[in-house]
């Protein structure tokens, strides 16, 4: 067995460790997904074993900064570290420690080392691990002191099955589960602050996301696509790869004009999206309809609304952000980086064609009749037929 020398990544798995019959398959859906993200990076020996996958570069040309910091946005991972592997004999150990961790040792006023074992085989016991090796980093580094109770340092040993590991602070992983491991949904991301939080959070979830877009060209402009196209590109290195649905949405949005009554507009038109979501959703073999919606942060966010807009539809229509409110729901935007692009100042389709007083409790009788003038079926047929798509990889 090859024992690798050099720096590696541990991603250590969250929940998924505890889904005792799809394990298997979760497995198997983070290394992809681990896979996906690093291949643009460099060249890596990616596998998992012990509730662990494991990066490992297979060249001088791999940038473990990258492939670190990449490693932060795949879901599925609780902790991420940086380690330095070595073989398995404690001298060999301390001595990786005394060289890979010396910085961090020069620089602390006490340290600590814990060991773990999950090669029970082992001659030594974790405690006897973490006894030699602080010992010998004690004589090393003597203006460090040893505190087993608060040390400013801890030095970790892994000892695993090939190789034991070194390294110091673990960083948080971006936890949830493997993208691709709960389904996959529609979320309708619109160019504003929620939607773009909404999908990052079901992604988390394990769901692989399809973008839908509802464009009102001339009445948007471009730039209002492309900010959608932005927000998408954003997303993709947390959702992976994407394909963005862009649904025309003018000549809907003007028969309503025409045709429906004005507090029933909104509506009436949230109606068609929904609708239409469902027909993507069938198409592509999703199980849900995403949302960015929040109750009571605007006349259409009511229950009574809410109800009406999800009636067309037998989906199940799931909003991340029903109980949340706005500061919080910045907060994740600017966490996830999308918060800039989506306050850049271009008109939404719902901003278009807008109620001066829109119905918050629209009653489904009266919506029912204030849509009747419409061929509703050709209407969303056409907008169908005429969905452009955009792929979206990191
Ligand atoms: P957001 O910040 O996501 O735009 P919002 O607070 O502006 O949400 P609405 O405009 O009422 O709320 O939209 C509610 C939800 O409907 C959005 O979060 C999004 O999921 C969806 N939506 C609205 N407009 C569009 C659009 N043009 N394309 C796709 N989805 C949309
Ligand atoms: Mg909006």
């Amino acid at each position: 067995m090859r024992v690798p020398m050099n720096d590696i990544i541990l991603l250590k798995q969250g929940e998924i460790v505890l889904k005792g019959l799809n394990r298997r398959i979760f497995e198997d859906k983070l290394v992809a997904n681990v896979r996906r993200r690093m291949a643009h990076i460099g060249n890596f020996r990616i596998y998992a074993a012990q509730s662990t996958v494991y990066v490992e570069p297979l060249d001088d040309g791999a940038d473990m900064d990258a492939a670190f910091e990449a490693a932060k946005q795949i879901f599925g991972f609780v902790a991420i570290v940086r380690a330095a592997a070595c073989p398995k004999d404690p001298d060999a150990i301390f001595e990786t420690a005394r060289t890979y961790l010396a910085e961090d040792l020069a620089g602390a006023r006490s340290f600590k080392v814990e060991s773990k074992r999950s090669d029970k085989a082992y001659p030594m016991t974790s405690i006897q691990v973490s006894q030699y090796v602080g010992g010998l980093l004690a004589e090393a580094f003597p203006d460090v002191r040893v505190d087993v109770h608060d040390p400013e340092l801890t030095v970790h040993v892994e000892i695993r099955e090939n190789a034991a590991y070194v390294h110091s602070v673990p960083t948080l992983g971006a936890g949830g589960m493997p993208v691709g491991s709960c389904g996959s949904a529609v979320s309708m991301l619109s160019g504003g602050i929620d939607s773009p939080v909404s999908t990052w959070m079901t992604a988390k979830r394990g769901v692989q996301i399809v973008p839908v877009h509802f464009f009102s060209f001339p009445y948007t402009s471009e730039l209002a696509k492309q900010k959608v196209i932005d927000l998408a590109r954003i997303l993709a290195p947390w959702c992976g790869r994407m394909t963005l649905q862009i649904v025309p949405f003018t000549h809907i949005q003007e028969e309503i004009r025409d045709h429906c009554p004005e507090e029933y507009f909104t509506v009436i038109m949230r109606r068609f999206m929904t609708r239409i979501s469902e027909r993507i959703a069938l198409m592509n073999g999703c199980g849900a309809i995403v949302t960015g919606e929040s109750l009571g942060q605007v006349a259409s966010q009511t229950m009574q609304a809410m109800a009406v807009t999800q009636e067309p539809v037998r989906l199940p229509v799931l909003r991340p952000l029903v109980c949340m409110d706005k500061r919080e729901i910045i907060e994740i935007a600017r966490k996830i980086d999308t918060f800039e692009t989506s306050i850049l100042p271009y008109e939404d389709c719902c901003t278009v064609f807008t109620p001066r007083h829109p119905r918050t409790r629209p009653r489904l009788e009266d919506v029912l009749e204030a849509e009747k003038p419409l061929d509703i079926d050709a209407l969303v047929e056409e907008a169908v037929t005429n969905i452009e798509r955009i792929s979206i990889s990191k």
